[in-house]
């Protein structure tokens, strides 16, 4: 792929390898921030696309914006979103190449917008009647389901995705989606029973309480979400209400596109019924609240249990001793001791995050059933990633420190393509390849994950230790065991841990590690819910895990595992990039704040990657374009020339003067080593 031509008339550059000052981040963050003023938001170095949200609706998205950019040159048109759609969707249709669009940045930065505006642009590409409009309506349905399911309003985002998300298209040798498969990652659990001040549960319980009478009545919900605990306990329950109405009305919508969504994924009645039941369950156990009784502890109420119970198709008792009793097995036996009240509130919550976690984990493989190809003339595939880039907080716990290994191993895969790929294609262009010095982050994974001593297998281990290990014993292995190491600090007294990533220092909070990475559920619990009649809830464990006193895989692990399966699935694609950056912290339009875009473009890794970029040779561009373009500058190019385009290019550089060891001559294309040089001919161009 190759870089614009730079207009002289454009604003700053388009591709950051024209940049003089390559190696500045002031410069960096200006050239952005200038075409950002200018409603400007996409720039590339070289394929890999920036894009800074606008915060505004701009008028470049239209079906004449698709067609413009259908079947062009990279460089031939400004940076957009869709030229990386239509180099994926083409690679793929023309050359049956396995394509892989990554798309990374902090909350709020437009990586879902942009993953919605790539799966349109290939939607409307591939126009065609009958069965591919229908694959493409399931396609196109994942979206509102899953950000009803996935999604909330955060302080950073109105619609933050809570889950990271991997999609293949399936593309037929005609070029239409033939199919789809769906991967998801670390869904943020707690927010089902805990939201931080000023933030909401997941869209769904908002929306179903917009459901038409009939089916309030059947789930026996009010309508009103101050009346349920989950559902108002971040937002203050007497907090300003004056856009309430607009709220409402906004989540009536999104219910009804949730439902014609399942519509298009054929759910049948039972299968809706048992996920709005699911859904409307955890809201009224959200309501029970426990009353201490001496050492034990009594529902204030049975009512809430009896309803969750009737909706999720079990026995009220069976329900009301999995929140109050706990059994304790010895041998054969099995004696139920009482909870007290704290562990009453824990085991009602538990109970809550594992029924929305299988029911999320049920939709997804429920989707999945019905975007499998029935088609067997699959041609390749496009899978797009949107997942949660760095994340670095004034405190940062567990959550912080899953993504951002997730992003530590993404980096590891975006040096290996992006490497790999200048190295091809010097060889195929049989010009000398000279190597690049960079900072290959694998000690750091290495810390990470690697088994026995990396820190999550010493936190396994941890966990395996119940009563006796703390979040504070964790932290004394992990410092015994690395006592130092180059990236990584101890700070006891503070009950931290810091990492050096590669793309900066990150603090954690070692407080909650190993809760959370064990968050279990009981076994008493596991056996309540495949008892039920509700099948989601029913399949949701296999007998042998419900009935198992071991523990299942800790939540780091299974991280671990699905993210080295992510790594083989991108390994084996043709790799372009989409690095989003959020230009302020206030949702706000036209504001760009130095600061908060200083700090992305330094920890989303742009000043290596321009590096990297620059290493060798900065320009290169295919000798007939080059040639089309420039050949008025040479009077022996001039109006046309009788040679190969390789050989007018040779002609053309002598005539103006371009010093030898400034460029290379390869098989299909010229490749110069500095901006400027090129910066030069342009203007020689223009002024001609
Ligand atoms: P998170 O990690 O929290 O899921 P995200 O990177 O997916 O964040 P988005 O949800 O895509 O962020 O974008 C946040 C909001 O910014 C959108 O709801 C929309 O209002 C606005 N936005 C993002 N991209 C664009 C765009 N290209 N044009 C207009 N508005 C945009
Ligand atoms: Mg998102």
């Amino acid at each position: 792929m190759e870089n614009a031509f730079q207009d002289r008339h454009a604003v700053g550059v388009e591709d950051f390898v024209l940049l003089d000052d390559y190696k500045s981040r002031e410069a960096f963050s200006d050239n952005l921030k200038k075409r950002f003023q200018e409603d400007l938001i996409y720039t590339y170095i070289r394929d890999v696309l920036i894009s800074v949200n606008p915060y505004k609706q701009l008028p470049i998205y239209d079906a004449g914006h698709m067609e413009r950019y259908r079947g062009q040159n990279f460089y031939e048109l400004p940076p957009h979103v869709f030229a990386i759609a239509d180099t994926a969707y083409r690679a793929v249709v023309q050359e049956y190449r396995d394509e892989c669009i990554l798309i990374s940045g902090e909350s709020g930065s437009g990586k879902t917008e942009a993953s919605k505006k790539i799966l349109q642009y290939i939607a409307q590409t591939s126009k065609r009647a009958g069965n591919v409009e229908e694959v493409k309506e399931k396609l196109l349905a994942c979206n509102p389901l899953f950000e009803a399911f996935g999604n909330a309003t955060t302080i950073r985002n109105d619609n933050s995705s809570r889950f990271g998300k991997y999609m293949d298209i399936e593309v037929g040798v005609e070029g239409f989606p033939i199919g789809g498969h769906v991967l998801d990652y670390l869904l943020e659990r707690t927010r089902v029973v805990h939201q931080a001040s000023g933030e909401r549960n997941f869209h769904i319980f908002y929306q179903i309480l917009q459901a038409e009478p009939a089916m309030l009545l059947k789930l026996k919900l009010t309508g009103k979400w101050k009346d349920y605990v989950y559902l108002s306990q971040g937002i203050m329950k007497n907090s300003k209400t004056s856009h309430e109405e607009g709220l409402e009305k906004k989540w009536k919508e999104e219910f009804r596109a949730v439902l014609s969504a399942l519509d298009a994924v054929n759910f049948t009645d039972e299968e809706r019924n048992d996920l709005f039941s699911s859904v409307a369950a955890i809201m009224h156990l959200g309501n029970v609240q426990f009353a201490d009784n001496g050492d034990t502890v009594k529902l204030q109420s049975n009512n809430e249990a009896s309803v969750a119970a009737s909706l999720v198709g079990c026995s009220a008792d069976d329900l009301i001793q999995s929140l109050t009793h706990r059994g304790v097995h010895a041998r054969q036996d099995k004696v139920l001791a009482h909870l007290n009240k704290e562990q009453a509130v824990t085991s009602r919550d538990s109970l809550a995050k594992a029924i929305y976690a299988k029911t999320f984990e049920w939709l997804v493989k429920r989707v999945n059933a019905a975007l499998a190809s029935r088609e067997t003339s699959r041609s390749a595939v496009i899978g797009l990633l949107d997942i949660y880039g760095f994340e670095v907080f004034e405190h940062n716990g567990f959550e912080q420190y899953c993504i951002n290994y997730c992003n530590e191993k993404l980096q590891q895969l975006f040096i290996e393509l992006t490497l790999r790929s200048e190295q091809e294609e010097y060889v195929v262009e049989n010009i000398p390849w000279e190597p690049v010095e960079y900072f290959d982050n694998q000690t750091i994974c290495t810390l990470i994950e690697a088994k026995p001593y990396g820190l999550i297998p010493l936190l396994d281990d941890e966990c395996l230790r119940p009563g006796k290990a703390t979040d504070m014993t964790y932290l004394e292995k992990i410092r015994e065991r690395h006592p130092n190491h180059p990236h990584l600090v101890i700070r006891r007294d503070q009950r931290q841990f810091m990492i050096r990533h590669y793309a900066g220092d990150v603090i954690y909070n070692v407080d909650g590690f190993l809760d959370k990475n064990g968050e279990l559920l009981h076994r008493d619990q596991r056996e309540l819910l495949v008892r039920c009649n509700n099948m989601i809830l029913k399949n949701a464990f296999t007998d042998q895990e419900a009935t198992s006193l071991k523990r299942s895989t800790s939540t780091a692990t299974q991280f671990k595992q699905s993210l080295a399966q992510l790594m083989v699935i991108l390994k084996n694609k043709d790799p372009l990039y989409i690095r989003c950056i959020r230009p302020n912290d206030v949702k706000a339009a036209r504001v760009f704040s130095d600061s908060v875009v200083g700090h992305q473009v330094k920890y989303l890794g742009l000043m290596e990657n321009l590096r990297v970029r620059r290493a060798g040779y900065a320009y290169r561009r295919s000798y007939e374009p080059f040639l089309r373009r420039y050949k008025s500058l040479s009077p022996t190019t001039w109006p046309t020339y009788k040679g190969s385009a390789r050989e007018g290019v040779v002609v053309l550089m002598k005539h103006l003067a371009i010093p030898h060891d400034e460029y290379a001559m390869g098989k299909t294309k010229v490749f110069v080593r500095l901006p400027r040089t090129i910066f030069s001919i342009e203007d020689a161009f223009q002024k001609r």
